[in-house]
């Protein structure tokens, strides 16, 4: 899931200083485990920005704001409300207000939330970073750790010389990743993959912008 964080007050009031009226936007999934983009977020930035002197025209909590074509069916709904509001507020990640700027050519769009990073999350609203979508997975590798995303320095052939009692040299609170990788490997009689030299990474799988039509893949499949 994409974890966002709420953008910092004065940033959204300046973002938003001309608009007398605005549509709040959530969205039903990421956003709304995160605690940035669901009903209880939505109706408390309502009230905020009724007290700021703001008229709310609607909100509306989509069901997945990353969803072009089905954001734009629901919103159908909100037609007169989002005629007559000044901008939209969209309290989802990048990609839900991207959505919103795709949908409202005519308006401002702003984001009401920082996007951070593609996270799993471990308890309730606790979040970390597993993944930095390389575009070429290694964990078949490296016994289903990503030293790329947990190794600070993204080291392939690690550790490196920083590392001390099982932690990372960078900061104590974080766990070696290539101790944990060893752990893991040892526990899975598979310490042989240790030795395995890894070769410089192909970053090229990850160009931005990066984009994949799924259907053809099936399709390709399917012949
Ligand atoms: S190797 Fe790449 S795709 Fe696999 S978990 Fe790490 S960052 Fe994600
Ligand atoms: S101590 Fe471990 S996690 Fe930290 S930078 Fe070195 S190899 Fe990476």
């Amino acid at each position: 899931m994409i974890i966002t964080k709420k953008r910092e007050h004065n940033d959204l009031m300046e973002n938003i200083k001309n608009c007398n009226s605005l549509f709040l936007l959530g969205c039903s999934e990421c956003a709304t485990l995160c605690g940035t983009g669901g009903e209880p977020e939505l109706r408390a930035m309502k009230e905020m920005l009724e007290a700021e002197g703001k008229r709310v025209t609607g909100t509306f909590v989509s069901k997945t704001g990353c969803q072009v074509l089905g954001t734009k069916v629901e919103l159908k709904q909100f037609k007169d409300a989002l005629a007559e509001t000044d901008c939209i507020l969209v309290m989802s990640c990048g990609a839900g207000t991207q959505t919103a700027v795709e949908l409202f050519q005519d308006k401002p769009v702003y984001p009401a939330n920082d996007s951070l990073f593609l996270g799993n999350m471990t308890r309730i609203q606790m979040f970390d970073e597993r993944c930095s979508l390389c575009g070429k997975c290694i964990l078949d590798k490296t016994g289903g750790i990503c030293p790329v995303t947990a190794c600070p320095k993204g080291l392939l052939n690690g550790p490196c010389g920083g590392t001390n009692n099982g932690k990372c040299e960078v900061s104590a609170d974080i766990e070696c990743a290539w101790v944990r990788i060893y752990n893991r490997l040892k526990r899975l009689d598979q310490l042989e993959d240790m030795k395995r030299i890894a070769e410089p990474k192909d970053w090229s799988a990850h160009k931005k912008p990066m984009s994949l039509n799924a259907r053809e893949k099936k399709e390709e499949v399917e012949k």
